[in-house]
Parts: C-alpha cells; structure tokens; sequence
C-alpha cells in the first residue's frame, strides 16, 4: 500500500455533523447581513505579499513570522496565502472603484492561513466570517457593526460574550503616546522580554498587546493612550459609547486594547469570552481611516470587524447551543431493482416539492433484505419510509410508514398506501 498521506499541521477537515454546523452558523450570519444590508464579497485567497506588507504593518505578528508566502514558479512574482481579509478587500474596493457611487457596506466568509503553534482555537487554516463599511466617517457605523455582532450572539443563543472597546486616537496622538511610552519602557528595560525589546523602537504600541504574563504588571502600569487623545478623538469615541449606551449594549474600556494590525485607529473593539480558556477573543475589529490611502485608494474612512469561525462554533459547542444534524424526511426503502425508473421518477417529484429523501442503493448483492434496508431507514433519523414493492409499484402505489413516534401528529400513523402521484402533494404537506 502506498504511504499514507495527511492533512498539514493546524490545517483541519470538516465532516457532518460539524459541517452541518457550519452551513448553520454560515446561514444565520448571511440572514443577518441580508437585514443590516450588508453584501457579500468574494476577493482572491493568494494576493500579493506586498499588499500585507504594505496594509498590515512591516513590525507585526502576522507579517513577522506568520505568512505562508511564496515565489510563483512561472513569473517569480511574490504571491501570500490571506492572513486576514480586509487588506484584500480594500484592495479590490480600490481596483474596481467601488466608492465610486457612495460608501459600501461589505460581508466576507472564508478561510484565512497563519503560520501560528496550533492549539486549541488557533489553527493554520482557519475561517473568518468579517463584515467592513468602507467610506463612512462614524461613528454611527461603528456602533451599528458592534449592535450587528451583538445580535448575532444573541440570535445564536450565546452568552458569555463581553465587549470591550477603546479608541486609538490618530497617528499624531499615538506619536506623543509612543514617546511617553518608550520613555517609561526605557526605565523598565530589564522587565522587557525579547519581543518586547525589539519592539521597543520599532512598535512599542504592540507590547501592551503581549501576552506574556511576566509582563502584566509593566503594562497595566504603561501610560495610557487615551490619556493623549484630543478633543476630536474623544468626542468620536464619546459618541459612539453614547450610541451604545442607547442600544443597551454594554461594554467595558479597555485601555490597552491596541489590535494587531498597524491600520486601526479611533475605535477599536473586541468580543471576549472566559468560556474558551487562552484563545478567548471571538472578534475583533476597529476603524482604518489611514488604509484605504495606504493602498493606493482615494482617502476614505473605513470600518470592520472579524469572527473567528471556529472558536464560535466551539463556544456554541461550550453552551449547548448547536443544532441537531438535519435528517432526511423520507428514507426510500426499493426492495427490488424492478422499477427503479419509478422510483427515481417519485423521488425527484418530492424533492421538487421541498422534501429531503434519502434513496436505499444497492450493493453489489443486490437490494439487501427489508431488514436491513429497514435498519438503514432507522439509522438515517429519518420520519418515514417510503417503501415501494413491487406489486404496490405496478399498481401505481408506494407505501408510507412512519418510523418515529413523533410523527403521529402530522398525518399519517401507521403504514398506508397513497397513490405515486399523490406523494409529493402528501409529503409537501410535512414541511
Ligand atoms: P490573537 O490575538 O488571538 O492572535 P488576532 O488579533 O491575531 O488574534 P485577528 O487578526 O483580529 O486576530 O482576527 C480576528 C479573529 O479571528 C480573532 O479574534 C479570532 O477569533 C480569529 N483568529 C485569529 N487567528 C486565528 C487562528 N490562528 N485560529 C483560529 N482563529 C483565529
Ligand atoms: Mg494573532
């Protein structure tokens, strides 16, 4: 036998009944963003690595260690695997002129690639499920992609998700920050681990990002950024707690809330739970005035966020709050390959009609006995067996046995003739 062969590292394959989470999980999001009039977008897997460089930030987890980034063998152009969507979608914004007739309101789905340790909630490939408003100012649309998230938990049946906000203020106000800041981490140099220590200059911002415990204290100490914030700043970031306030949304300020990319700045925002252990934010998000320029675009606001597919699918695992595996509404018991023409012929009519069947196959011994076809009919969880005889089939019959006690309410209770013809009238009565 030849080698086995497997997935990569922290890169997983999905079979039902977790699939069928996900198409569920995927389901509610897209009726949600149908609501807020959102829409989709769809933009390339492998961009550019220029496009992350330049949209990301050169000093930052991501671009440092984290892309799976390579030469095209044909053109030896520099091609990256997506880290995270939104540099992409600016980037096709820009290409197709999108702003062109007024600001855009825009949802992804899709998988993104990070050279990260997996772990639990930290895969390689992972799923990010995003939604940006490009070209509005805010902080109106601020608050409605927070409220939009918070819904969404809510409709989801999830707890447990707290919201913490913070501005980041405008690059000049970071920079009398990150003066303040590299003088006090200076003072504390021998506190700082590596990253921080080669950060220090470079981007001492992402350090009070660390998650090194050794260095809580040092950081919770750190000057603050919101201490340095003028008085546009702070009237953005007022009115937007002020608008959630409104919405009964609640949410703690968390100064040392920085985010990872290099292009936030006023809001910034993540939905954290204690319920995931160490991988406990299930999005993020934030403005990202600067980024629309940065890559190549006419200056625009923007704003967005990002959920971690995975690690919501685990928090509705935590609490309880996933859907049963859908089962088929008839399983098509054929005892005998004689008429299958028929059979195929009433099955599809149901499934026109709405009706989910799943049809007995044979093997290569034939049909199988009614016992163990009657076995499969059980397994499958389907409501009823369709059974078609052979004699019931030449007479234009099938019969309709119901396979579960909860079914005596809809209709049929035990096992009756109908005519083919009539079935999907019958079972689309079910729905
Ligand atoms: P972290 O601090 O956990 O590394 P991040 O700041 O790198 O997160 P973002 O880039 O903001 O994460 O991505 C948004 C969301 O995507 C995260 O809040 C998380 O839910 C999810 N996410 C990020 N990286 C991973 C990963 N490697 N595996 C699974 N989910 C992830
Ligand atoms: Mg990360």
């Amino acid at each position: 036998m030849a080698e086995k062969l497997s997935a990569v590292k922290g890169m997983n394959d999905i079979f039902a009944p977790e699939s069928a989470h996900w198409e569920w999980l995927e389901a509610k999001v897209r009726g949600l963003m149908a609501r807020y009039a959102y829409r989709n977008v769809r933009t390339p897997i492998v961009e550019p690595t220029g496009l992350f460089v330049r949209g990301l930030g050169e000093v930052t987890d991501i671009v440092e260690k984290e892309m799976y980034s390579f030469e095209d063998r044909l053109n030896g152009e520099q091609l990256t695997l997506r880290p995270e969507a939104t540099a992409g979608v600016v980037r096709a914004v820009i290409e197709h002129n999108q702003l062109y007739d007024g600001p855009k309101r825009l949802y992804y789905m899709g998988p993104m690639f990070r050279h990260e340790r997996p772990q639990r909630g930290r895969y390689r490939q992972f799923h990010q499920i995003g939604a940006e408003a490009l070209g509005f100012a805010g902080p109106d649309v601020d608050a409605e992609l927070i409220v939009m998230a918070a819904d969404l938990w809510a409709e989801l049946g999830l707890t447990d998700v707290t919201l913490e906000i913070n501005s980041l203020g405008q690059p000049a106000e970071r920079q009398a920050h990150r003066a303040a800041l590299i003088a006090y981490l200076e003072q504390h140099a021998e506190q700082l681990d590596e990253d921080a220590k080669r950060r220090l200059y470079s981007n001492p911002l992402r350090i009070l990002d660390t998650k090194n415990p050794a260095m809580q204290a040092l950081v919770e100490a750190a000057p603050k950024l919101m201490d340095h914030l003028g008085a546009e700043s702070l009237a953005h970031f007022n009115a937007l707690r002020g608008l959630l306030d409104a919405q009964g949304i609640a949410y703690r300020i968390n100064p040392r809330l920085v985010r990872g990319m290099d292009y936030y700045n006023l809001s910034v925002f993540e939905f954290v739970t204690t319920s995931l252990g160490a991988q406990g934010t299930v999005c993020a998000g934030g403005r990202y005035d600067g980024l629309i320029a940065q890559i190549g675009g006419k200056p625009a606001p923007a704003v967005g966020w990002a959920l971690g597919v995975e690690r919501i699918l685990e928090l509705l695992k935590a609490q309880h709050r996933l859907p049963a595996l859908p089962v088929p509404d008839c399983y098509a018991i054929v005892p005998q390959a004689q008429g299958q023409d028929a059979v195929m012929r009433a099955l599809r009519s149901l499934r026109q009609a709405g009706v989910s069947v799943q049809m007995h196959a044979g093997g290569p011994d034939g049909q199988g006995s009614m016992k163990s076809q009657f076995k499969k009919a059980d397994a499958s969880g389907a409501r009823y067996a369709l059974i078609f005889g052979e004699s019931e089939l030449v007479a234009g019959l099938v019969s309709v046995k119901p396979l579960r006690a909860d079914v005596a309410a809809q209709g049929i209770t035990e096992q009756t003739s109908l005519p083919l013809a009539e079935v999907a009238g019958w079972a689309a009565r079910l729905r």
